[in-house]
């Protein structure tokens, strides 16, 4: 299945991008460097002012930028994630798929009103540690929680509900997560599900079918971009009206 995707990545406008990617994780294959995230999470210790979420989110972009891509949602939707979490109530509640190095976690839990929580579920140890400490560094650790383990485990295990969920892992689970949200008793009408790189080079087109044609969500379609680059991407917003 992820291979018969893979097309996707060497159409003619995303090929130079693809060959770069492919080309870092051949030289650090061959170098033997520490993994990337430990890397980044490296770069941030050594060029951020700790306690400034601001600058760790600074660092890590100049990281992506210069020294490795990191497939973090980057500054560019920096304002539309202010503008999904602004409006939350005091004591909201955020549900994150995937937490990588950290970097929307950051972006989401220093907008959080008072009391605000971030849950961010995080399948790759390595990923799950580099997360926690940029947190940490970030003066953040107070209100986020980066669990680790599968996305379907975990939501298996969550009671309470959440005002906005931000799915970021995975795209080919995207469909099949929300749907376990929805049968959890986590979504209550008015919850946000935010789904990054919805574009067509990702194209999860089952997601899109599902939460556009199912009738429970008022949706939204944001252009963007790839984090880190000029080709077009997308995000879609979707408001839950209840069961
Ligand atoms: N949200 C992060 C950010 O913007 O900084 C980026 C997340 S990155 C695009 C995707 C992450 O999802 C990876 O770290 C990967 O290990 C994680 N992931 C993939 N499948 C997962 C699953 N089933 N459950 C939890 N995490 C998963
Ligand atoms: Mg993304």
């Amino acid at each position: 299945m992820q291979l018969l995707q893979a097309w996707r990545f060497v159409t003619p406008s995303v090929l130079p991008w693809t060959l770069r990617r492919a080309c870092e994780i051949v030289v650090d294959a061959v170098t033997g460097v520490p993994p990337r995230v430990e890397r980044a999470r490296d770069f941030v210790a050594a060029n951020a002012a700790r306690g400034n979420p601001d600058d760790v989110l600074r660092a890590l972009d100049r990281f992506a930028r210069d020294v490795r891509f990191l497939m973090s949602v980057g500054p560019d939707k920096g304002p539309l994630m202010a503008e999904l979490v602004a409006p939350l109530p005091e004591g909201a509640r955020v549900l994150e798929l995937g937490a990588y190095c950290g970097y929307s976690a950051i972006l989401i839990a220093k907008q959080l009103p008072p009391g605000g929580r971030l849950v961010s579920i995080e399948l790759d140890p390595v990923s799950v540690a580099a997360a926690r400490a940029n947190v940490e560094y970030a003066g953040l650790a107070d209100r986020v929680d980066i669990i680790e383990g599968a996305s379907t485990d975990v939501i298996a295990t969550l009671a309470e509900p959440f005002d906005l969920v931000f799915l970021d892992h995975w795209k080919d689970l995207y469909k099949t997560d929300l749907q376990l949200l929805e049968r959890q008793g986590v979504l209550r009408a008015g919850s946000t599900v935010v789904a990054d790189n919805v574009g067509k080079v990702f194209g999860p087109t089952a997601y899109l079918e599902y939460v556009r044609g199912c009738g429970r969500y008022d949706c939204e379609h944001r252009e963007a971009t790839i984090e880190y680059s000029t080709i077009p991407d997308a995000v879609e917003i979707a408001v839950f009206r209840g069961t």
